[in-house]
């Protein structure tokens, strides 16, 4: 996409009123009684569409919320037949996108989203261990992921996998498997979440019983971090890190976890801070340091109260300063280290 190119979602929470799972982190099963089915939902995307801001050039619709292709046939034909006519009056909205579980895709399904011009398919993924999927009553395999994930890509769908680190039973070690078995598939990009406790969940009930310990937000940072490398290094487009205030029920939902307001921020700060310390030595000790990085990316070398330089001049004995350079060397990612008197 061009610098000057501005793309938007226009999301759509589709209530998932048919889940028949109750996976322990998500509390939308015991919230979807008070949801609201959605009536006019070619009003409600028409109306979205004209208020569209024009800074944006081009938008998809975006069925989030639930497992949209598990709400019925009918009804998902209605959801998308609505984004179809809206998208056929509207050229700047470029296509649909919709997130799912792995075991709700098969080549029926496949079929009716082609048919409405559907481009990308989003799986709730979230591990790659059996083990972990089980505690979290997932209800569905690592297998299933593996299987879902390539007919997607058969079908020639834009394929992005949700993935989450934190879960019951989960550790560092089967996080970067999971990671590595995402990778291992290709996927267009990736949506990294560490485990959050949410009110009215089980995983709030465990965590309560002490059957569940929450991540803290440094260990999600260091797990997200290890994962986000991984896409990095395979060229595979991260498209968020951390949930968003906005993806909970209320502000005060959070009861516990990987939840901070900057967590994506703060990953690629430590991302940053990695890449540096590799570039410094012994011999840099009692010497002005300068951090080299890409026009609007100070803070993220600086980190959260500079605490990444503080870490550094502190280990090293150096006096660090950040400045913006248009030019990184090659093989240098987000940070060139350079001395001087
Ligand atoms: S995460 Fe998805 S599949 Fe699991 S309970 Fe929530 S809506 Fe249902």
């Amino acid at each position: 996409m061009a610098k000057s190119e501005l793309h938007a979602n226009i999301p759509v929470f589709v209530p998932h009123l048919a889940c028949p799972n109750d996976c322990v982190f998500c509390n939308q099963r015991r919230i979807s009684g008070t949801a609201e089915v959605m009536s006019d939902v070619y009003g409600f995307l028409s109306n979205a569409a004209a208020e569209l801001d024009e800074k944006f050039t081009s938008a998809e619709i975006a069925f989030f919320g639930g497992s949209f292709t598990g709400i019925g046939e009918p009804e998902m034909r209605r959801y998308l037949g609505a984004a179809k006519k809206v998208i056929e009056e509207n050229p700047k909205i470029k296509g649909i996108r919709l997130s799912t579980r792995p075991d709700y895709i098969d080549r029926e399904i496949l079929d009716i989203l082609k048919e409405y011009g559907v481009t990308a398919v989003e799986l709730g993924a979230q591990s790659f261990c059996d083990d972990v999927l089980a505690l979290s009553r997932r209800g569905h395999s690592a297998k299933d992921i593996e299987n879902a994930s390539k007919l997607i890509k058969e079908y020639g769908f834009s394929l992005v996998l949700q993935l989450m680190t934190g879960l019951p039973g989960d550790t560092r070690e089967k996080t970067m498997f999971t990671a590595k078995s995402a990778a291992e598939l290709v996927p267009d990009a990736v949506r990294i979440y560490p485990c959050v406790v949410v009110k009215d969940t089980c995983l709030a009930e465990m965590a309560q019983r002490g059957e569940y310990e929450p991540l803290t937000v440094d260990e999600a940072v260091f797990r997200a971090a290890e994962m986000a490398e991984i896409f990095i290094e395979k060229d595979i487009k991260i498209l968020r890190i951390g949930l968003h205030s906005s993806d909970l029920v209320r502000d005060d939902s959070v009861l516990g976890g990987g939840f901070h307001p900057a967590l994506g921020e703060m990953v690629l700060s430590r991302l940053y801070l990695k890449e540096a310390e590799n570039q410094i030595s012994a011999e840099f000790c009692g010497r002005n340091v300068f951090f080299e990085v890409e026009k609007g990316c100070i803070s993220k070398m600086n980190g959260q109260k500079r605490q990444n330089i503080l870490y550094l001049e502190e280990k090293y004995g150096i006096k660090a300063k950040t400045v913006e350079t248009s030019f990184l060397p090659a093989g240098v990612r987000y940070v060139n280290v350079k001395t001087f008197q």
